[in-house]
């Protein structure tokens, strides 16, 4: 099988006729851990987040890993061991983040409606910054600080109106987005900014989108923000550190986005050709660092022919991988062995009672029932927007780190499920 037929999976080979996760056998782990099973490879993370190190190699970097991709604790705890701080969207995260053994210093509270709770709770832990999405936002936290005697460390994420040319369901950089402050306002915000007492401006932000495949959003996105900087620190308001937020592309299907060195090296030819380079920065990645770090492991239930089309139904459904139902997004499938099966075109399909439930569209694949699959690129924004919608337990999820496979989460039960609910009596 060629590198074609397994598109973004660093850290997965065949050999001889099994396919591979660093040291493991997939077919072996699933058969020990059950289907369907994300299996994630520590080593492909770690090579990730070297790309963006040797990217600011000699500059001053806080890395702070966009948890929404997946935020499972076992996940959290490599990056935080690695140093790595956090990009946190609610109050839940940032417990994640607590539990996962990581530093509320360097952690980063991003989102829209951030509620007076979440800012209590989050001043309470000491997080490193709050990056404000709206000035009602300004007032409301200004007004939590205060009333707690504490000063909320503040970045306003700007929204730099550049097109990130990706689903326009994730990208989040243009005028009519909900995220961010508009250019033409942010000066101002600062302003109030500063001026409020329960507030510290330390720094800018912006996030343009996810699953970038090209420079140009990035180079362009970056000069708008420096123009800003220079804006705001000749009103008076020094930022201390440029956050440049997440959103660089994986390879689902032969996507090729720019690595995150080779970006990074032509965001620093900019920043240092405008006296930048010397900046304190931060970044907020997600996608990259995860995404083709995992696979979903799943068994073909049953086969089922048909005149217009026929079915692969797997075991695996929207609730573990709602990407494609939610994006119409492509991840490549491909078997663990080889078979003697004859090759046939099908839909792969769940279990679940909906048409909206597919994970592959027209795939050639030779299966047979009980036959065992991998769905590639399933790292990011799988199992943390996985629902139990049919009630269907949340799937087991397994760490490999060379020759050993770590369980970081059990398969839900149904009775973990039904926790917390009542009959009426
Ligand atoms: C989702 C998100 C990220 C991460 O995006 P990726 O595309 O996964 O890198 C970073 N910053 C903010 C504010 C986000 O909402």
């Amino acid at each position: 099988m060629t590198a074609e037929q397994l598109p973004g999976a660093p850290r997965i080979a065949w050999r001889g006729d099994d396919l591979c996760m660093e040291n493991l056998r997939l077919a072996d782990l699933a058969h020990a851990y059950g289907t369907p099973l994300f299996v994630y490879s520590k080593a492909s993370m770690l090579d990730a987040l070297g790309a963006y190190q040797r990217g600011f190699a000699g500059r001053k970097l806080q890395i702070c890993y966009a948890m929404k991709a997946n935020s499972s604790l076992g996940v959290l705890q490599v990056f935080a061991q690695a140093g790595c701080g956090f990009d946190i969207v609610s109050g839940g995260e940032l417990e994640r983040v607590l539990a996962a053994g990581g530093e509320p210093k360097k952690v980063i509270f991003s989102g829209v409606g951030k509620t007076r709770a979440e800012m209590k709770q989050a001043l309470q832990a000491g997080i490193g910054c709050f990056n404000v999405e709206s000035e009602a936002e300004l007032e409301v936290l200004s007004a939590v600080a205060v009333g707690l005697g504490a000063v909320a460390p503040v970045s306003i994420r700007v929204n730099p109106d550049v097109d990130p040319k990706t689903h326009p369901y994730i990208s989040t950089g243009l005028k009519g987005n909900k995220f961010g402050v508009a250019q033409e306002r942010t000066l101002d915000a600062y302003r109030r900014a500063a001026s409020l007492p329960g507030l510290k401006v330390v720094g800018i932000d912006c996030h343009i989108g996810s699953q970038i495949t090209e420079d140009s959003p990035y180079l362009d996105a970056m000069d708008r923000i420096l123009d800003l900087v220079t804006a705001i620190e000749a009103a008076g308001i020094p930022i201390h550190h440029i956050d440049f937020g997440g959103g660089l592309g994986i390879n689902y299907n032969g996507d090729t986005p720019p690595q995150a060195d080779a970006l990074w090296m032509q965001l620093f030819a900019k920043l240092d050709s405008r006296g930048f380079g010397n900046r304190h920065f931060m970044i907020e990645p997600g996608r990259s660092l995860v995404g083709n770090a995992g696979v979903c492991l799943t068994e073909v239930l049953y086969l089922k022919p048909g005149e217009l089309k026929n079915f692969c139904i797997i075991d695996a459904a929207m609730n573990d991988l709602p990407r494609p139902a939610m994006y119409q997004a492509f991840h490549a499938i491909v078997q663990l062995a080889t078979s003697t099966a004859a090759p046939s075109t099908y839909d792969v399909v769940g279990p679940i009672c909906e048409s909206g439930d597919w994970i592959g569209r027209d795939r050639e694949l030779a299966v047979q029932q009980g036959d065992l699959l991998a769905v590639l690129s399933a790292g990011a924004y799988c199992m943390s927007m996985s629902s139990n919608y049919n009630t269907r337990g949340r799937a087991a999820e397994v760490l490999v780190d060379g020759t050993t496979a770590h369980v970081i989460r059990e398969r839900e039960s149904a009775a973990d499920q039904m926790r917390g609910e009542k009959l009426i009596g």
